[in-house]
């Protein structure tokens, strides 16, 4: 990069915005501003080009810039920009529910949105304990989550968190959860795909049930892959196992696919990835290729049906949602970027792209500073071998990446790749060649 370069714009003043999941002190010593997007690149303050290494932040696998979503949104708003979203409907979001309940796994097609994967879960929580309440069994309000997991940080995510900086600060106020162990497994350290080893992991749920009582647990919750803790892909046959378990039980069986959603492991959802097909699944992220905040949650008719037709006529069946719930610009943004997923075949180029992209970054362990390597789809976890405080490793290297023109993100000491699926050949090798160069310089 050329530090000396003019700064391409006046600077705001950087003290009033609060910024979330940021050293924020840090920051405003080395500010890493983003100012323009195009395709797979960024362009700093510099005018300095940033490859995106993490389609943003897992959401924008169309690349940026498009100008169909950018002029659907604008026609949409000069329609109708907003429309209540309580006792009145608007087009659009009927016709964008119908389009992603004909990707959801079949059965699974209501659609409830939300505009956060925050959101989502929160709304996916309340709809299993609804359901169990619809049908006379309201004892189940207790969740199975997992070590390790990251479901957003309203109150009901945090809770189900594994992450444990989370956790510690705010963990306690939600609702009842108890946790499974999570799938990293020694033995399976530079594992490329589906792990050997771990299925057995899913029996933790047996554990709880027996420790708890079946008729005490609404759901269980998971992401198939644990995408923001370093990419903990499934060990083969445990999704399986979970699901099992849970139908024994009669127990609602929960992907949170905020990540996962929208072809990043190379199908719809991972639900379809792995064949494994759960009762709820949440959705964000890709849902607008990034260009507007929105969620979803599909649920099975069932569980549609036996909470709404409960309900006397008349009245409220679910006392859930937002100000924001479908928005009729987030609609039109997400119609949109659907059209370009189907049009350009991009789950397709997500699967056909993925084995060259994770043989790159399985290469990647040769190197001093790594100590291990994951990854399915589109979508890899790369760890580092921590420095004198956990987090710091990482936190040096995503600043040192996007000097060098990379970014990417990283949780504690974990790097996150999760490239566009229109992503070049070339721009993946130049991705793993600016990483591979930036952690043999920091060794
Ligand atoms: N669930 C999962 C699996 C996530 O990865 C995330 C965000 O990374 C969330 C929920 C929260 O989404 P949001 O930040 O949009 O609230």
């Amino acid at each position: 990069m050329d530090t000396q370069a003019p700064l391409s714009g006046n600077r705001p003043d950087l003290s009033h915005h609060w910024m979330p999941f940021t050293a924020n002190r840090d920051f405003h010593l080395e500010p890493k501003m983003l100012c323009r997007a195009e395709g797979c690149y960024y362009y700093g303050e510099r005018g300095q080009q940033i490859l995106d290494g993490c389609s943003g932040l897992f959401t924008t696998p169309a690349g940026h810039g498009r100008t169909e979503i950018a002029d659907a949104v604008r026609d949409q708003l000069l329609t109708l920009d907003y429309a209540p979203s309580f006792t009145r409907g608007h087009p659009q979001s009927f016709r964008l529910a119908s389009r992603i309940a004909a990707l959801t796994p079949e059965s699974m097609d209501r659609i409830f949105f939300g505009n956060s994967g925050s959101e989502a879960v929160e709304t996916a929580l309340k709809i299993a304990l609804a359901y169990h309440r619809a049908r006379g069994e309201g004892g189940r309000d207790l969740f199975v989550s997992r070590e390790r997991a990251y479901h957003g940080v309203n109150f009901g995510g945090v809770a189900l968190s594994g992450m444990v900086p989370n956790r510690r600060a705010f963990g306690p106020a939600g609702p009842r959860v108890v946790h499974m162990r999570h799938t990293f497994l020694e033995q399976n350290r530079g594992t490329i795909g589906q792990p050997m080893y771990g299925a057995e992991l899913a029996d933790d749920l047996e554990r709880l049930v027996a420790l708890h009582g079946a008729e005490n647990i609404a759901a269980c919750v998971v992401e198939p892959i644990a995408g923001s803790t370093g990419v903990l892909v499934p060990p083969q046959g445990y999704l399986e196992r979970l699901r099992e378990l849970c139908t024994r039980h009669g127990i609602l069986l929960i992907f949170d696919e905020v990540i996962t959603g929208f072809g990043r492991l190379g199908h719809n959802y991972a639900a379809q990835a792995f064949g494994v097909v759960p009762d709820i699944i949440t959705m964000a992220k890709a849902i607008t290729n990034g260009a507007q905040p929105m969620a979803a949650v599909a649920v099975s008719r069932e569980i549609h049906d036996t909470i709404v037709d409960k309900a006397p006529d008349g009245q409220v069946e679910f006392f859930h949602g937002y100000t924001f719930s479908a928005h009729p610009a987030s609609c039109a943004a997400s119609l949109a970027a659907l059209d370009i997923y189907r049009d350009e075949g991009l789950f397709d180029r997500a699967r056909q792209a993925s084995a060259y992209f994770l043989d790159r970054i399985e290469a990647l362990q040769d190197l001093a500073l790594v100590t291990d390597v994951r990854g399915y789809g589109m979508l890899a976890g790369v760890d580092l071998a921590p420095s004198e405080r956990p987090g710091l490793c990482g936190h040096i290297v995503q600043k040192r990446l996007f000097d060098a023109g990379l970014h990417l993100k990283t949780t504690g000491d974990a790097a996150i790749i999760a490239p566009a699926f229109v992503m070049e050949t070339g721009q993946i090798d130049t991705l793993v060649d600016t990483l591979r160069d930036v952690l043999t310089e920091l060794a």
